[in-house]
């Protein structure tokens, strides 16, 4: 499978997508991710930025370099907005802050979601969407590999398994032992860890909510609560010009992750609420997504978004079926994903839909006398 947009490396050079809105590329490294796409606003102050990318150096030297291309200094950014609390979004928030003292707006439940996605290392893309890079990844490795007679290239990337969504110990909703991930993962999870803690989290001064009206690129923005990614995502909405800055809520190729552990009951409903709310918006004609490319059809990519949910809905009640008894979690998952992928993300991602069908009455569950979660379908 070719590469798909959200994974190419950023680009330098800054693009004008929308009127007085550039687009300007962050390089970052993360499963299923090349790149995200801070946005500046530009007006007669100065600018708002969205997204200004990860913590640390390399991300502050991208952002100077990408503002110097659109004659602007760090200082002339009197506004950073952050559209959920992933690390990839909120990082580069604190430099301007205390060097500048930029003025930030995040959704008003903020800080709680943060703290889950630093614990639980949540990640951002779906499951089947890592398995299709790693995938794609296997077979450039191997095409590198072959030309240079060497095997130094990408293993534990495309062979180390998708557990990048798991947590620190501590049991899960769901019940049951969680796998022990392997070395090379467990010092993964231990760097992710300081840079969490290491990491200066911005103290929100603008908290927003749903119907928020902004000023923001010399105009008037709609702030949209869209929980489901994150509880705490937002979106922005120009009516006027048609514009829709989309997060990581709606992205052009690949599906976001839902993560079962949530503090939604039910964060799968959630995010069709969220996704059915954008998909009415009228008249849009410009859609800014936090990774990828800006594409037209929201209503479109919305319903997609959705189909793929539901496709893995109608597969749980065939695996129910199948079993024709009660199955864990984990049992679900192992059905659903390839073995490489089993672990707890697979099992966040599988407890996310059993409960959604559990509130929706088609399904029922029950724990055992160890705690663990069982569920069959009706
Ligand atoms: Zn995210
Ligand atoms: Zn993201």
């Amino acid at each position: 499978m070719a590469q798909r947009q959200e994974q190419e490396v950023a680009r330098t050079e800054v693009t004008e997508v929308a009127p007085n809105i550039l687009r300007m590329q962050l390089p970052i490294r993360m499963p299923g991710l090349g790149h995200v796409n801070m946005y500046a606003l530009l007006d007669d102050r100065g600018a708002a930025v969205i997204d200004p990318g990860l913590p640390g150096p390399w991300t502050w030297q991208a952002i100077q370099d990408r503002l110097r291309q659109a004659d602007l200094r760090p200082k002339d950014i009197h506004t950073v907005l952050i559209t959920h609390s992933h690390p990839d979004h909120f990082g580069g928030a604190q430099r301007f802050v205390k060097e500048h003292g930029a003025t930030v707006v995040a959704h008003r439940s903020f800080r709680f979601g943060l703290a889950k996605s630093i614990v639980e290392n949540q990640p951002e893309v779906s499951l089947n969407d890592l398995e299709a890079q790693q995938d794609a990844d296997a077979g450039r490795a191997d095409d590198q590999e072959d030309r240079a007679g060497a095997h130094r290239h990408g293993h534990d990337h495309s062979h180390g398994g998708s557990d990048m969504g798991g947590w620190w110990g501590g049991p899960s909703p769901w019940g049951g032992a969680q796998p022990r991930p392997p070395l090379s993962r467990r010092l993964l999870y231990r760097v992710f860890h300081m840079l969490g803690r290491g990491m200066n989290v911005p103290e929100v001064t603008h908290p927003v909510e749903q119907g928020d009206l902004i000023d923001l690129a010399g105009r008037e923005m709609f702030v949209l609560h869209t929980p489901g990614h994150t509880p705490d995502h937002f979106c922005l909405h120009d009516p006027e010009a048609g514009v829709f800055i989309a997060g990581d809520h709606v992205l052009p190729t690949i599906t976001p992750h839902i993560s079962g552990i949530s503090s939604s009951e039910d964060p799968l409903l959630s995010f069709f609420y969220s996704l059915d709310r954008v998909g009415e918006l009228p008249d849009i004609r410009q859609v800014l997504p936090a990774h990828g490319h800006p594409f037209t059809d929201l209503k479109g990519r919305a319903e997609d978004i959705k189909a793929h949910h539901y496709e893995r809905l109608d597969r749980i009640f065939e695996i129910s079926r199948h079993f024709g008894r009660p199955a864990s979690v984990k049992e679900f998952s192992e059905q659903l994903f390839r073995p490489r992928s089993w672990g707890s993300m697979a099992e966040s991602e599988t407890y996310a839909h059993l409960e959604h069908l559990r509130h929706a009455g088609k399904a029922e569950s029950h724990r055992d006398r160890q705690g663990v979660l069982f569920y069959q379908t009706g």
